[in-house]
C-alpha cells in the first residue's frame, strides 16, 4: 500500500532522514520505533506532505505523493494524528471532529454520520460532544485527534505517539482502541518510543536511530530478540557489545517500561547442538540409573533385558533400552511407572483415556517447576509477555492441560483468566469485557468460538491477537478460518501429552513452519512404527520420547504414536531448539483401505487445497456384502458457497483424492455449518467396516 525508497530530509543544512526505505501492506500495523529525535515526525511529516523530502520516493497504491499536499493527502485516504493532540482548545468536541473532514467537503449528512461513528467508537467523546476540548483529559485528547483523523474514513491511519504522557491505565483504553482499527481493516502506521507496547500492537516494526532504520522485522520477533531486549532494558556493556552498538545508535533513550518486558529468559542455556547432546546423555545416564533404582516395574524391564545403569556410555545407547507404551501404565494401574517414595509425590494427573484405565501419573514439585518453566518458555516463543492477558479455555482438572497452560501464564506473568472449555456465553464475554489478547484451546474449539464471533458480528470489538491450540490435528485451511474468523488472530500449535509431564512439550514459532521441542528435557526419537528401527532425519514416522530429569515418574523409550518427522537444519526464526514437524495423526489412527495406508491428515490436505469447501468433513468407511472396502467424504461448503456449484467441487474433490491417494471416494457435500461441531475433539472417522471384532 505505502511503499518509501531511499527517502531523505534536511532541515536547512541538517540532515534528519537518511535514505530511509519502508514498506506497509493493506490491513497491517507498522511500528516506526525510535528514541526522541530519531526522525519519526519528520517521516510521518514527509508521508503527510507537512514536510517536503529532498530526495527519494513515496508511493501510495501506486501513486507517486512524494510532493502531495496534507489536504491531497486526506483525500487519498491518509489522516494523521498527530504527536501532541493539538486539539483545539476553545472548540467543542463536536466541532474539532467536524475540522477531521474538511478538506473532502461532505454533504452535512454525511458528516453527522461519521460523527455519529466516531462517537460510537468512542463514547467518551459522545459524552463530551459539547464540551471544549481544553478541558478533556489526555486520554480524551487523544481520543479526540484520533476520532478526528477516522472523520476522513482513512484507508491508511498515521498514529503520531498516541501513548506519549498517559497513565499506563489509560494507555491499555488507547492501545485497545488501535487494535480494533487494525481489525476493522484499517492499515496503521504507529510511531511510539514505547517499545514495548509497539512491539506487541503491531505486526511488523522499523527501529529508526539517528535518522536511519537500524533493524526491521516481525515485531514478535524483535520483541524477543536478546540483543534489543539487551538494549531495551539498558544492558549494554562491554561485555555486551551488540548492545552498545544499539546504545550508540540511540536505541537506549527509549522510553521503556522495563516491567512489561520479560524479565526472565525462558529459552535455554546451551549454546550450539554439541553442547545440546552433552546434556542429554547427562540426563540419559541419570534416568536409567534413577529408573532403576526407584521403580521395581524398570528393574524388572531393564533385567530382561540386560540392561544395567552402567551400560549406557553414548547417545546411540538408548537403542538398547526396552520401550515403554500406554499398556505398561494400564497394566500397572494406578502407579506403574513411579521412581520416587510416596512422601515426595505432591501432585497427580490422568488422561482422557477413552477405553479401560486411565493412564495415571505422579509429579514430584521439581517435575511440577519443571514443567511450568518450560511452559513459560512456550508463551515466550509465541512472542506473549506480561502485556497480555490470556483466556485459558482448556479443561481444568485431574487432566494436565488447563494447570499447565495457567501456571505457565502466572510464570510468565500475564493475566490468565482460567475460564475452562465450553460456555460459549461466557467465553464471549469474557473477550469482549476483558479484552483477552491470547485464547488457548483445542482446534474443534477455537473453530467453534470464530464462528460464534462471525456470527454475532464482534470480531472489530475483541482483542485476540494470538490463539494456542492443541490436542488435535487441524488443516491448513481451518487454521485460516480460525484466524480470519478471528480478526486475523495469529495461530500456534502447542504440544505435549499427559505422560511427558503434560501440554508444552514444544510450540510452533513465529515463523510459522515447525514445532520447536525442548530437547533440553527429553530426547525425541523417531522410529518406523512397524520396524521399530529409527528412520533419517526428515522421514515421517512415530515420536518415542525419553525424559532427562523427570523424576515421579521417568519414560523411557515412550511410544507417543504421534507421527511427526525431525525438520533438520536452523530455524528461520533463529531459534537453535530442535524442531519436527505438525503433528500429522496418530500411528493408530491410519486408516487401512484396500491396502493402502491412509493418514487423515493426508484428506485434511486435500480438502484445503480446494476453494469452496468449508473445514469440516468426515470420513466414513463401510464393507459391502462381497467384503470390499469403500470410503464417502461428507464434506462441507465453504460459507456462501452456492449448491450449485457441488458437481463441480465433488468431481475435483474425487479427482484430487484419486490422484494423491491412489484410491477411488463417494463424496458428498452438505450446507456449510451442517456438520457437528464440538469443543472437544471432533470425530471425523467414522469407521463402520468391522462390526463383530467384540465377539
Ligand atoms: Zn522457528
Amino acid at each position: 500500500m505505502l511503499d518509501i525508497k531511499n527517502l531523505t530530509a534536511h532541515y536547512g543544512a541538517a540532515q534528519a532522514l537518511f535514505g530511509i526505505d519502508l514498506n506497509i501492506e493493506g490491513g497491517q500495523t507498522v511500528a516506526l520505533v525510535g528514541a526522541n529525535g530519531a526522525g519519526k515526525s519528520t517521516l510521518l511529516k514527509c508521508i503527510m506532505g507537512l514536510e517536503t523530502p529532498s530526495g527519494g520516493t513515496i508511493t501510495l497504491n501506486g501513486k507517486d505523493i512524494t510532493r502531495g499536499t496534507p489536504a491531497r493527502m486526506v483525500r487519498l485516504g491518509v489522516s494523521l494524528s498527530p504527536e501532541g493532540r493539538e486539539v483545539f482548545s476553545d472548540l467543542s468536541v463536536y466541532e474539532n471532529l467536524q475540522l477531521g473532514a474538511i478538506p473532502l467537503n461532505l454533504s452535512t449528512i454525511e458528516e453527522t454520520k461519521r460523527i455519529e461513528e466516531v462517537y460510537e467508537r468512542f463514547p467518551k467523546l459522545s459524552e463530551r460532544k459539547d464540551q471544549q476540548a481544553g478541558t478533556l483529559s489526555g486520554g480524551e485528547q487523544q481520543m479526540l485527534a484520533m476520532g478526528r483523523a477516522l472523520m476522513a474514513k482513512p484507508s491508511l491511519l498515521l498514529l503520531d505517539e498516541p501513548s506519549l504522557g498517559l497513565a499506563p491505565l489509560i494507555m491499555d483504553d488507547i492501545f485497545a482502541i488501535i487494535r480494533q482499527l487494525a481489525r476493522s481493516g484499517t492499515t496503521i502506521l504507529l510511531v511510539e518510543q514505547n517499545a514495548a507496547r509497539a512491539l506487541s500492537a503491531s505486526d511488523k516494526a522499523y527501529l529508526l536511530a539517528n535518522g536511519k532504520i537500524i533493524e526491521q522485522g516481525k515485531s514478535s520477533r524483535l520483541l524477543n530478540d536478546p540483543v534489543l531486549r539487551a538494549a531495551f532494558l539498558g544492558a549494554a556493556s562491554d561485555e555486551n557489545p551488540a548492545a552498545s552498538r544499539l546504545g550508540a545508535a540511540g536505541l537506549t533513550n527509549i522510553r521503556l517500561e522495563k516491567p512489561l518486558m520479560h524479565t526472565h529468559d525462558f529459552m535455554p542455556s546451551f549454546k550450539d547442538e554439541g553442547e545440546l547432546k552433552l546434556h542429554q546423555l547427562e540426563g540419559l545416564k541419570w534416568t536409567v540409573a534413577h529408573a532403576y533404582e526407584g521403580s521395581a516395574h524398570y528393574r524388572e524391564k531393564f533385567d530382561q533385558t540386560g540392561i544395567k545403569p552402567h551400560s549406557i556410555n553414548s547417545l546411540e545407547d538408548i537403542q538398547k533400552l526396552p520401550f515403554t507404551t500406554a499398556e505398561d501404565l494400564r497394566t500397572g494401574y494406578p502407579f506403574p511407572l513411579r521412581s520416587v517414595p510416596y512422601e515426595q509425590i505432591v501432585r497427580v494427573h490422568a488422561s482422557s483415556g477413552t477405553t479401560g484405565k486411565r493412564k495415571v501419573l505422579c509429579y514430584t514439585q521439581k517435575d511440577l517447576d519443571d514443567w511450568t518453566g518450560f511452559f513459560a518458555r512456550c508463551y515466550q516463543m509465541a512472542g506473549i509477555t506480561q502485556l497480555d492477558r490470556v483466556q485459558v479455555a482448556v479443561g481444568y482438572g485431574v487432566w494436565t492441560a488447563g494447570m499447565g497452560f495457567q501456571l505457565g501464564c502466572e510464570k510468565i506473568g500475564a493475566l490468565a483468566v482460567p475460564i475452562g472449555p465450553g460456555n460459549i456465553d461466557m467465553q464471549i464475554q469474557f473477550l469482549l469485557d476483558f479484552q483477552s489478547t491470547v485464547f488457548c484451546s483445542t482446534a474443534s474449539m477455537a473453530l467453534l468460538m470464530a464462528e460464534e464471533i462471525h456470527q454475532r458480528g464482534i470480531a472489530d470489538k475483541i482483542n485476540v491477537q494470538k490463539i494456542i491450540y492443541g490436542s488435535e490435528r487441524s488443516s491448513r485451511s481451518m487454521r485460516q478460518k480460525i484466524s480470519d474468523l478471528f480478526g486475523g488472530a495469529e495461530l500456534f500449535d502447542i504440544t505435549g501429552l499427559t505422560e511427558l509431564y503434560g501440554p508444552g512439550t514444544g510450540i510452533e514459532c513465529s515463523d510459522h513452519d515447525c514445532i520447536h521441542y525442548w530437547g533440553d528435557y527429553y530426547i525425541l526419537e523417531i522410529l518406523d512404527p512397524e520396524t521399530l528401527q529409527p528412520v533419517p532425519d526428515g522421514e515421517w514416522g512415530e515420536m518415542v520420547v525419553t525424559t532427562l530429569c523427570k523424576e515421579g515418574a521417568p519414560l523411557i523409550r515412550y511410544r507417543t504414536r504421534d507421527i511427526t518427522r525431525i525438520i533438520p537444519g536452523p530455524c528461520t526464526c533463529g531459534s537453535i531448539l530442535p524442531r519436527h514437524s505438525r503433528i500429522r495423526g496418530r500411528s493408530d489412527d491410519t486408516i487401512k483401505f484396500r491396502g493402502v495406508n491412509i493418514y487423515p491428515s493426508g484428506i485434511d490436505t486435500i480438502l484445503s487445497a480446494v476453494p469452496g469447501l468449508g473445514s469440516e468433513y468426515q470420513i466414513h468407511l463401510n464393507r459391502d456384502e462381497a467384503e470390499r472396502d469403500h470410503m464417502k467424504l461428507v464434506v462441507e461448503r465453504a460459507e456462501g458457497v452456492d449448491g450449485s456449484r457441488s458437481p463441480e467441487l465433488i468431481h475435483e474433490v474425487s479427482h484430487q483424492v484419486k490422484k494423491q491417494l491412489l484410491v477411488s471416494v463417494q463424496t458428498e457435500l452438505v450446507d456449510y455449518g451442517s456438520l457437528p461441531r464440538s469443543e472437544r475433539k471432533s470425530q471425523r472417522v467414522f469407521d463402520n467396516r468391522i462390526q463383530d471384532e467384540i465377539v
